[in-house]
């Protein structure tokens, strides 16, 4: 059944739901977006993502017009009438139609956009042997460039790290910042475990501050789970006992191999099967 799109107030039909070619997010992947899981039905982690979505556009210095609680009405409706219990939300705001020129002032107003459709997932097998990854040798973004918690419209860098790995026939690479410390993989947030301890990045490393992330680290330390945020290095993956990815994708998944070398006894380790099943349970509000 073909979707009905949130655009600019309007709940459209996909076949309708266009924009024009002269909007900034298309010139100049000037504009920010959020991701987002409807576990039974319910919009997952709301709030969060909805600060997330105007801290990323504050970044940019984008004035999204409508508050937060008219934004949070506009996803409840969109999932609500295309009547989606399992899926996921792409809630796009873009800096709106302008000229040829940067000049971000002269835009119109900044285009809103929201789809909820279905999800592709990661098969189940995958998250039963995990993942084979590989270390990108794109470079992160400088986090005092533009920072990487903005989340933009322009996702050329993790793109170009994410070529590397399907070259690979991987599905995900590291990418590491401009000093060499592991900033997060193309569309997830890094974790690693050793000798019981969770350790993951600071975001200043280079990464997004993702919802999933947040959301582990409370289900790792209300398990009694000790969880450090340190600067990581290429060593620290390879030596680790447990290395998982999180996002609102994939969720919690495992990593068994990284450039080859094989981690902990080469299966998602407890630790991580561990926080996937909270992270289930808390997700389907179980
Ligand atoms: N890093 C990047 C670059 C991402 O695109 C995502 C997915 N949106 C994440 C991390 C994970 O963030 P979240 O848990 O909010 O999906």
């Amino acid at each position: 059944m073909a979707l009905k799109i949130w655009l600019n107030g309007k709940l459209v039909d996909e076949s309708a739901a266009k924009i024009s070619v002269f909007d900034h997010g298309l010139l100049y992947g000037d504009g920010v977006f959020e991701g987002i899981r409807i576990y039974s039905g319910k919009i997952f982690e709301h709030q969060a993502h909805i600060d997330r979505l105007y801290d990323s556009s504050k970044g940019i210095r984008m004035e999204i017009p409508m508050t937060k609680s008219q934004m949070m009405q506009a996803v409840e409706k969109t999932v609500q009438t295309n009547g989606i219990v399992e899926g996921y939300i792409r809630l796009i705001v873009t800096r709106g139609i302008g000229s040829l020129g940067l000049n971000p002032f002269l835009c119109e107003s900044p285009g809103i956009i929201i789809i909820a459709d279905s999800i592709q997932l990661y098969p189940e097998e995958l998250y039963e042997k995990g993942l084979k990854i590989i270390s990108a040798t794109t470079v992160r973004n400088h986090p005092l460039a533009i920072s990487p918690q903005v989340k933009s419209l322009n996702y050329l860098n993790n793109i170009l790290a994410k070529i590397e790995a399907l070259d690979s026939n991987v599905p995900e690479a590291i990418m590491y910042n401009h000093i060499g410390y592991v900033a997060e993989a193309t569309g997830d947030n890094v974790f690693i475990v050793r000798k019981g301890v969770v350790y993951l990045p600071p975001v200043e490393a280079g990464s997004l501050e993702g919802i999933t992330r947040g959301v582990v680290i409370s289900l790792a330390q209300a398990e009694g789970i000790k969880v450090v945020e340190k600067n990581l290095t290429r060593f620290d993956l390879y030596s680790c006992d447990e290395l998982f990815l999180t996002g609102t994708a994939a969720e919690v998944i495992g990593v068994v191999e990284i450039d080859s070398r094989v981690i902990g006894d080469g299966k998602p380790g407890p630790i991580t099967k561990l926080l996937r099943e909270k992270f289930y349970k808390y997700a389907h509000g179980k």
